[in-house]
């Protein structure tokens, strides 16, 4: 893709929108629930119901747009490498 021409301010980046594989901040929802697709990188996520490093249960609203991609328990990213 062509990079620099679009790349947001830094200020504008949602943390919640990094990728855990490259760390940029090109992570969007894919068409099904749960589904992330990074759009730097082309690596697919999706999101665990249960925390992969603490196993502690989410509370992941699955339908919203905004949904909390890290654990509120211990902080990791509830992404898996799908
Ligand atoms: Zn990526
Ligand atoms: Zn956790």
């Amino acid at each position: 893709m062509d990079d620099n021409a679009h790349t947001p301010p830094r200020a504008a980046i949602d943390p919640s929108r990094e990728c855990p594989d490259c760390h940029e901040p090109w992570l969007r929802p894919a068409n099904l629930p749960g589904r992330y697709r990074c759009v730097y990188c082309l690596h697919r996520f999706e999101l665990a119901s249960v925390c992969p490093n603490c196993g502690e249960h989410s509370t992941i609203v699955r339908m919203s747009s905004t949904a909390i991609l890290k654990c509120n328990h211990c902080g990791e990213s509830m992404l898996q490498p799908i």
